[in-house]
């Protein structure tokens, strides 16, 4: 029995007025969920506890079942390990911008025009640096996106960032925000690595070349959302499984990695509202003859939300649905589980994430079926698996996939 886990990002949402009080995802013509719900169970997900708003990050490792109280140290981490950074635990991680700062020093752009080509090369100049001991390791993502890691002895993620998040300030300078030598230190050797990257980025060939073109230059690094690399749990070992991610930003995939999923890489997973939602079930369909358990994560939902854009975030649910057909029962030689949640709820309204529980189906060929005969959240909560916690879900599944985890004798 294999397990294929569908997450839409910011699925859950309010009702809208303009849908006659329905959500979005209950307005949305979802023929192939609705047969899944009908055919399985549902419930509310509380991802991470009932009144808690998670973040992307701290959603899926719940819903992995690592307790993000436990586990989560920043963003940074998982960010670096995304974009495919050799992270090791202990090392600090951020989430970096290349930037433009003008001859004053103040910012002008926080994104160096949203630079779509040749970071990799500007990272390519920070090669083999090290500052105090402490080895500097700097790699370029899409865009204007880059991932650092501080590796050495004596650091802390216990350091504030010089990223003021708006244009026209300076950046900020960074300070301890533990009273500990550790923190001073990290602080002190950011200082120094800003210093050096502005002259080194100052002085780079595609730097010169982009002014030549009236692009901005991308002279900056802006340094935001430390963590101290965690060691998280194995997921391969702790479930057994031959476990495959397919998703397209760099968090998701980042996760997968920490917790030893295999990562599909494929140009054609990202992309946000604009993912090519075919290929990406497509690969998922592929990976479910290699794997045992496929996580696929789509994002449009999120994305939508952010900009209140319910419309929007219906026909993506649609489009989402339409791709489904092929995981229908009737559809998939061989026994498939499958899941399909949200990571959080996004109300349109809220433009924002909120701790609303999320719909979750589980289909599974002899699961106990229960009465609901849609998916959506006024539906979900007739639903036989109640109102579990996220940390829950992947017990519930392995029980669908017979493969019992006994407590007890
Ligand atoms: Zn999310
Ligand atoms: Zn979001």
């Amino acid at each position: 029995m294999k397990l294929l886990f569908i997450v839409m990002d910011g699925l859950g949402d309010r009702p809208i007025p303009e849908f006659g009080g329905q959500t979005p995802l209950e307005y949305a013509k979802t023929p192939n969920m609705d047969k899944l719900a009908s055919l399985g169970m549902n419930g509310l997900l509380h991802v991470i506890a009932p009144g808690v708003t998670p973040g992307s990050d701290t959603a899926h490792l719940a819903l992995f079942g690592v307790d993000p109280h436990e586990y989560y140290t920043g963003r940074g981490p998982f960010e670096a390990a995304g974009i495919g950074l050799m992270i090791k635990e202990g090392d600090i991680a951020f989430r970096t911008n290349f930037a433009t700062v003008n001859s004053e020093g103040v910012i002008e752009d926080r994104r160096a025009g949203r630079i779509k080509k040749g970071t990799e090369h500007l990272a390519k100049l920070f090669e083999g640096m090290t500052i105090d001991g402490i080895e500097i390791l700097l790699e370029a993502g899409t865009e204007h996106r880059a991932a650092l890691i501080l590796r050495g002895p004596g650091l802390s993620d216990q350091v504030s960032e010089n990223d003021p998040h708006v244009e026209g300030k300076e950046p900020l300078v960074f300070k301890p925000l533990a009273d500990t030598p550790e923190a001073e230190k990290t602080a002190r050797v950011l200082t120094s690595f800003v210093m050096k990257a502005r002259t080194i980025l100052n002085n780079a060939e595609l730097n010169r070349e982009r002014e030549k073109e009236g692009l901005l230059p991308a002279n900056f690094l802006l340094i935001r959302g430390p963590g101290k690399v965690p060691k998280l749990p194995n997921f391969e070992e702790e479930y057994c499984l031959k476990t495959a991610c397919v998703a397209g930003g760099g968090l998701y995939k980042g996760v997968g990695r920490m917790l030893g999923m295999h990562i599909i890489e494929d140009p054609r997973l990202s992309g946000g509202t604009t993912t090519d939602l075919s290929a990406k079930f497509d690969i998922a369909q592929d990976a479910l003859t290699n794997y045992d358990f496929v996580f696929t994560h789509v994002k449009g939902t999120d994305n939508y939300s952010h900009d209140g854009k319910y419309k929007e975030k219906a026909e993506f649910i649609e489009k989402v649905d339409r791709e489904l057909y092929r995981f229908l029962p009737e559809n998939h030689e061989g026994d498939l589980v499958v899941m399909i949640t949200g990571d959080h709820s996004s109300p349109c309204s809220f433009k924002d994430h909120s701790a609303d529980p999320v719909p979750i189906l589980i289909y599974s060929p002899d699961c106990r079926r229960d009465k609901v005969e849609k998916f959506g959240e006024s539906y979900a909560v007739e639903g036989s698996l109640g109102q579990p916690l996220g940390k829950h879900i992947m017990g519930i599944a392995l029980n669908e996939m017979r493969m019992v985890h006994k407590f007890g004798a």
